[in-house]
């Protein structure tokens, strides 16, 4: 049987084997509570936890303090979004205006819409045409009661660049909390929060060769602080910001997974753009009507967005047997209406059907390459004669 040509990165990572190796003995053997400090089992826990702590805030340039763990990105978007605007509704009479786009991840389309339904202001800025949000096009959103702009790093489906730093700028000039959603870009591109104007900053284990189920936010520690209302209440663990036992083995891996990141982003990203760019080469050249989108913007290396000229009526993915990539976004696989990041950029139902995001990562091949560009290539010729 011929190998699975795996092309969904952005939908999920393989564990690192070093990751799967440091967070094993922490199931058995080492499985303290982090907060049980008064035996060393639980000591062990709470420094293994510590030390990929300072994992995380070396990747991304932050103190180790101002990390949260969460248990996946979803739920740090989820915390960042309501915790700001809920904290503000409790000590203001008005309860505020935030901004996002329209191209955002559903973990923050969906948290927005639930803000707006208990009266909060919210804007969703459509993105321009080649994916990305503007600065401009946030100071004209801003109002004087605006207070969180949620604008995330790179989107998950096109894998265009926001001017996220531009953005945070802007915000901070106007004393605004900056939350960005970092889950497609950290590990993958540099971030030096010691200088980049972000002040509350989501990604995720799985997306970075770590594993499923666990997340992390930072909130920047001020100056001015930022006031969080915690979504989990209890034993007031991540300094009452989420309670709940820590996931140990998880944060482990975590932990792992960033200093991996850090060590080989430097030399993965280009080659993966290289073979990002030989793709799509190959896919333009051999289909006449192919369209690859975002490419006048800066993109991440490592996603492809890509239409292809067929009858509307085909399921593509489904029809590629030998490649695992995804249609719209991963997240939305069960869902069959077109992709919402698509038709924001102005597809039609149909195109936006008819495109595959197609996601390399670290194991990627030059020979993985050309295999899945003559398959796509034989199945999308395939589609159009039949
Ligand atoms: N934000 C973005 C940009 C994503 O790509 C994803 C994953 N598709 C998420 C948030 C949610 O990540 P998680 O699976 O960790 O909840």
């Amino acid at each position: 049987m011929k190998r699975l040509i795996y092309l969904d990165f952005a939908a999920s990572t393989p564990c690192a084997p070093s990751v799967v190796d440091a967070m094993l003995p922490f199931f058995c053997d080492r499985f303290g509570n982090a907060s049980s400090l008064a035996h060393s089992l639980g000591a062990e826990a709470s420094d293994a936890v510590d030390r990929a702590r300072a994992q995380a805030a070396a990747l991304v340039g932050s103190s180790p303090h101002e990390i949260v763990w969460t248990s996946c990105a979803t739920e740090a978007n989820n915390l960042a979004l309501q915790g700001v605007a809920r904290a503000h509704a409790r000590t203001s009479r008005n309860k505020g205006h935030l901004i996002t786009a329209m191209h955002e991840h559903k973990s923050v389309l969906a948290t927005c819409r639930a803000l707006s339904q208990d009266g909060f202001e919210v804007t969703f800025l459509p993105p321009d045409a080649s994916g990305g949000v503007t600065v401009e096009m946030v100071e004209e959103a801003l109002r004087e009661e605006t207070i969180l702009v949620s604008i995330m790093a790179a989107n998950n489906e096109l894998g265009t660049v926001n001017d996220f730093r531009g953005i945070g700028s802007l915000c901070r000039r106007r004393g605004i909390a900056f939350h960005c959603d970092g889950t497609q870009w950290v590990g993958k591109m540099p971030l030096d929060l010691t200088s980049d104007p972000i002040d509350l900053l989501t990604w995720s284990g799985h997306k970075i060769y770590g594993p499923k189920g666990v997340g992390a936010l930072f909130l920047r520690s001020g100056p001015p602080p930022i006031r969080l209302e915690p979504l989990l209440r209890g034993g007031g663990h991540e300094r009452g910001l989420r309670s709940g036992s820590l996931n140990v083995p998880g944060i482990i891996g975590f932990g792992e997974a960033c200093r991996i990141c850090r060590e080989e982003m430097a030399e993965e990203a280009p080659r993966l753009a290289r073979l990002r760019d030989r793709l799509e080469d190959m896919l333009v050249s051999a289909i006449p009507g192919a369209v690859v989108h975002g490419q006048v913007s800066q993109r991440l290396p490592h996603i492809s967005s890509v239409t292809f000229p067929i009858d509307p009526g085909r399921n593509l993915v489904q029809e590629l047997t030998r490649i695992a990539c995804s249609s719209g976004s991963a997240c939305d696989s069960n869902d069959l209406s077109p992709s919402h990041v698509l038709r924001s950029i102005g597809l039609s139902p149909g195109a936006a059907r008819n495109t595959l995001r197609l996601s390399l990562g670290r194991p990627t091949t030059e020979e993985e390459i050309d295999l899945a560009a003559e398959h796509l290539i034989e199945v999308v010729r395939g589609a159009r004669s039949s």
